[in-house]
């Protein structure tokens, strides 16, 4: 007998025609998050993933599991030969395991994949259950409304657990298309990163900074929470684009109260040039409405007439205090408020508009050789592989 890890995930991708790159995509990112924990086996068997490890390690393994989208449940299961005796001293195990039985109500839920085995599923349950009556005095049987349950799933071993962890849902990452990710230092973008990508979009991230203007620690700030980012993301790429020229050229050229409509145009063009280049279909920010001066609809819309792409902002609708929650839950928000100037902090109007004109925007552009500096931009971007 042996204990490992099952990871079942939700049926409705299980039977799409893209069942396979769902499970090596789903495979890889969990197998990125156990990776340091370190594990002796990892398999597929009827659509449940498997993972071999030491005892000790599974409930450390658990938390980091959970943070893959996909999954609905995480278990401990133990493995074990395909004879009536086994199954029992599995079930004992994993009821001993539970340790909250007493005086509880139970059931016991047998799925026989192998359909070779010689008792039917109800049979297995009732023996099982009848076993377990006589070797615990304190539980009963509910087959309605159970306590708990044991599960017994007979493949090409027995499969016993009872304890089930639920994971987080959402959808597997890549079945939703690409996405590239505004990613500022800041509290909200990480979040709306996490929720996109929770909705099965696979995230790549751009950060702009404006070094010298601003401390080199600003930038490798965001390369951190894009660490953090990629336990749910997986494998990403964040691509650094220096706007320290372009803050300048707007500076010398345009009014001080539209620098960051201006400054955020030229984000959304570059990101906009970066993503036709390599199929992202659309742009997420962390913007949420009426937040700072570039977040009033007027704002918003002449940021995004600087954009073909769809520019998805999934907390839109958020407070503040409800994106910090979310952030403290992803584990971003220590890294995020730590204090590193930001480039737009560092050129911010005292005065920004909340009202901008289109029809001045574009008269001020005219000042800016736009062509010019997102081309020198994007040619010395760096390109840092998470
Ligand atoms: P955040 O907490 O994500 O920084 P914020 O409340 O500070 O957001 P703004 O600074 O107005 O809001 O930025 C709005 C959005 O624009 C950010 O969520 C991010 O998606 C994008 N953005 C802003 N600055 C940068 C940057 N330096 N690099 C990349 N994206 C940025
Ligand atoms: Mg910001």
């Amino acid at each position: 007998m042996e204990w490992l890890i099952a990871i079942s995930f939700g049926e409705l991708f299980l039977k799409g025609k893209n069942r396979n790159t769902f499970f090596a995509t789903a495979r890889r990112n969990i197998e990125k998050n156990i990776r340091d924990i370190g594990y002796d086996d990892i398999y597929i068997e009827s659509s449940v993933l498997y993972i071999k490890a030491d005892y000790e390690k599974l409930d450390i393994m658990i938390p980091e599991i959970q943070k893959v989208f996909g999954i609905i449940y995480i278990s401990k299961v133990l493995k074990c030969e395909k004879n009536i005796d086994s199954i029992k001293e599995a079930c004992k195990c994993v009821i001993d395991e539970r340790n909250d039985y007493q005086n509880k109500t139970f059931k016991v839920v047998t799925k026989r994949v192998d359909k070779s085995f010689p008792l039917q599923s109800t049979q297995l349950s009732s023996m099982l259950g009848g076993y377990i009556l006589k070797n615990y005095e304190n539980v009963k049987v509910d087959v309605h409304k159970p306590d708990f349950k044991v599960f017994v799933d007979i493949k090409s071993k027995a499969y016993v657990y009872s304890k089930r962890y639920k994971g987080q849902g959402g959808l597997p990452l890549g079945s939703s298309g690409q996405g590239l990710l505004l990613l500022s230092g800041g509290i909200d973008s990480p979040v709306a990163g996490f929720m996109m990508a929770k909705r099965g979009m696979k995230l790549d991230a751009i950060h702009f900074h404006s070094y010298p203007f601003t401390s080199k620690r600003a930038h490798q700030k965001a390369i951190e929470l894009a660490e953090i980012m990629s336990k749910y993301t997986g494998d990403m790429r964040v691509y650094s684009v220096n706007l320290a020229d372009i803050y300048k050229a707007i500076n010398e050229n345009c009014p001080r109260n539209y620098t960051t409509i201006l400054s955020r145009r030229f984000m959304m063009r570059i990101a906009e040039k970066i993503s036709k280049e390599n199929n992202y279909q659309a742009v997420v920010t962390g913007e949420s409405l009426g937040q700072v001066a570039s977040q009033t609809l007027e704002s918003m819309s002449v940021i995004e007439d600087a954009i073909a792409l769809p520019v998805l902002r999934p907390v839109i609708a958020l407070d503040k205090a409800e994106i910090i929650e979310k952030s403290v839950e992803i584990g971003s928000y220590q890294k995020s408020i730590e204090p590193y100037d930001d480039c737009c902090s560092i050129f911010a109007p005292s005065n920004p508009i909340t009202k901008p004109r289109i029809k001045f925007v574009k008269l001020y552009e005219e000042n800016l050789n736009i062509e010019e500096l997102e081309n020198k931009a994007i040619e010395k971007m760096e390109i840092i592989n998470i």
